[in-house]
């Protein structure tokens, strides 16, 4: 079964966001993904621990390369030293200088310089010679023609203590004009017996080899190498992602996506949904926790749906109109007995708003503020209803709509209206009963005693009545108490009371009425009943009136009784006339 009418608001207008919202967006959602947060948490501490590994790994490769090349240098350099003083002590040092500068013709080797102890380039002066040749005695070595002097050292230069003082090669690391860099070895050359035949006993070092190497071809391989891992953790990067990614994919985000699309899809109302279980890990135990929930919800959901069925059912034939809103006041709910009651359709009603029931916004605004439990009477649409408004409240206090139930209550109304006219007047005359003339003479009685105002009773008696019934039937007799009843209707005003008071005797209770008003009115009464003729046929009456304050009364029988009494003077005072039993005054036919 369908709902009855339900009328849904939206509100305002739908923006619609521009591209660069829409990629903004794209790009935030992208990021909220569980599987892309994976990848790229994952992607970024591989690629962090990648890099680490290459750079210790490149540093490595450096270091192993120039500890290769110093070691390839330094075996070099150590020949160059040995085969120097090997052709020294063969006494061919002129030799010394030509094996020099042919050493820098080996690749890698940018410059060979044999050094004296003072850090002087040696060959390139006579000094030695002089020496050797004084030592010896005899010149054996030939003086150069063209000297020079050079200084590759500082004669306490600290590279050369240390050679000295290692009796070993010392490597530097240094960078050439060109900014290539450079690997220099120092190396000394230590005096023997040998060394003393010529030079004499010489406890400092007979000189040094500054052996001079080029890192350019280390260098060129150390990038090289560096370029290579970098190319070797690239692909070995995009390798592990790529497998990552899958592995995230296939373990986590499709997984996970089954179980969110299932979802979004009973959040939307479709429990049909059930979400495969692909494994024995935490997810497949959520996609299994997920089915159960939609099998049971499905299960409750089916159960309210029957519920509601049997709800709308009665909302839908009940009697009593309908009117709910929801908690902004919006109409969400009429049933067809409001739209009858109303004279309008349900999106009218739901258009018009809650407050707009009765085309009176402000009325309706007070029965809603309106704490008291009694329903409100109003008269609308030609019909008089009954109108209970309230406002609901959930468990916790908060306001979640409003309602109206709305009876129709003209027949009722009619009904009780029916019922009231029949306990208080008479079946013949359809003037006011004994009952009702009691209680009503009474409350007048009161409430001119205690507001001070006058009040009269005027009660009269038809003469000769049993006379006349003889005469002319009873039937005859009851006409004339019908038409005496419509003259007292004709001649007293509206907030008179006409009542019978029994047989063919009437009274009528004149509120604010004092002595002169009620003997005018009596007067009056007395000559309409004389003149009025039914069926051909004439009565008259005799009347006693009594009034308040003229008398204290202190009850209403007690006024009755005056008035009685007044009426017997009438009789007796020859009938067809009025008695005042406060005064003595007759107006006489
Ligand atoms: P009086 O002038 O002294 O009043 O004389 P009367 O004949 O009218 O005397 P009384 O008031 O005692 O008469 C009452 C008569 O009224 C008795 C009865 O026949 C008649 N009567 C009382 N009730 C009705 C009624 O409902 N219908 C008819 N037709 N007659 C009634
Ligand atoms: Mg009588
Ligand atoms: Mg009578």
């Amino acid at each position: 079964m369908k709902c009855p009418i339900v009328v849904a608001f939206t509100s305002g207008d739908n923006d619609r966001p521009n591209a660069s919202h829409d990629q903004y967006s794209d790009f935030i959602v992208f990021f909220k993904r569980i599987g892309n947060k994976i990848i790229l948490v994952y992607g970024g501490i591989t690629i962090a621990a990648l890099l680490t590994l290459i750079w210790f790994y490149a540093q490595q490769q450096e270091r192993s390369i120039l500890e290769q090349n110093e070691l390839t240098m330094g075996k070099l350099a150590r020949s160059v030293t040995s085969g120097l003083h090997a052709i020294m002590l063969a006494g061919y040092a002129d030799v010394a200088k030509d094996y020099a500068s042919r050493l820098q013709q080996v690749p890698d080797i940018l410059d060979f310089k044999i050094v004296r102890a003072n850090g002087l380039e040696a060959f390139l002066d006579n000094t030695t010679i002089e020496k050797v040749n004084a030592r010896i005695g005899d010149e054996e070595f030939f003086p150069r023609d063209d000297e020079d002097k050079r200084q590759i050292f500082e004669h306490d230069d600290p590279v050369l203590e240390q050679a000295f003082a290692t009796q070993d090669m010392v490597p530097i690391y240094t960078t050439g004009d060109d900014g290539v860099g450079q690997l220099v070895f120092v190396a000394p050359i230590m005096p023997t017996k040998q060394c003393s035949r010529c030079h004499g006993i010489d406890e400092r070092a007979r000189g040094y080899v500054k052996l001079t190497t080029s890192l350019d071809s280390v260098e060129r391989a150390i990038e090289k190498s560096q370029r290579n891992a970098l190319i070797v953790s690239v692909l070995m990067l995009a390798g592990i992602l790529f497998v990552t990614t899958l592995f995230v994919i296939r373990t986590v985000v499709r997984p996970i996506r089954s179980v969110t699309d299932a979802m979004v899809h009973a959040a939307k109302g479709n429990l049909d949904q059930a979400v495969p279980i692909l494994g024995q890990d935490e997810i497949s135990s959520m996609a299994s926790s997920f089915n159960a929930m939609t099998s049971e919800l499905k299960t409750t959901y089916v159960g309210l749906e029957s519920e509601q069925d049997k709800l709308n059912t009665i909302i839908l034939s009940a009697r009593e109109g309908i009117v709910v809103t929801n908690s902004q006041g919006e109409v969400v709910l009429t049933n067809p007995s409001v739209q009858e009651f109303l004279g309008k359709t349900g999106s009218q009603i739901a258009s018009e708003g809650f407050l707009h029931i009765f085309d009176d916004d402000e009325a309706m605004l007070g029965y809603l503020n309106d704490d008291s439990d009694d329903p409100i009477e109003l008269e609308y649409n030609d019909r008089i209803l009954s109108v209970k408004v309230a406002r609901i409240y959930s468990d916790d206090g908060h306001l979640s709509g409003s309602s109206a139930l709305i009876r129709d209550i003209t027949e009722e109304k009619r009904f009780e209206q029916q019922l009231i006219r029949i306990s208080t007047t008479d079946g013949l005359t359809d003037l006011y009963n004994r009952r009702f003339l009691n209680k009503t003479l009474e409350s007048e009685l009161a409430r001119a005693r205690r507001y001070g105002h006058p009040l009269s009773v005027l009660m009269f008696d038809v003469d000769h009545f049993k006379k006349f019934n003889d005469t002319h039937g009873h039937d005859q007799g009851d006409r004339v108490l019908q038409s005496i009843g419509q003259t007292m209707r004709d001649v007293v005003r509206a907030v008179d009371f006409p009542c019978r008071y029994g047989g063919e005797e009437f009274l009528i209770i004149l509120p604010d009425t004092g002595h002169d008003g009620s003997l005018v009115l009596g007067e009056r009464l007395r000559q309409q009943v004389e003149s009025t003729l039914v069926d051909g046929l004439q009565v008259t009456i005799s009347i006693g009136i009594a009034t308040f304050p003229l008398a204290d009364f202190t009850t209403y029988e007690a006024m009755i009784e005056s008035a009685d009494g007044a009426l017997y003077e009438a009789k007796d005072g020859g009938r067809n006339c009025v008695r005042h039993a406060q005064r003595e005054l007759l107006l006489e036919p």
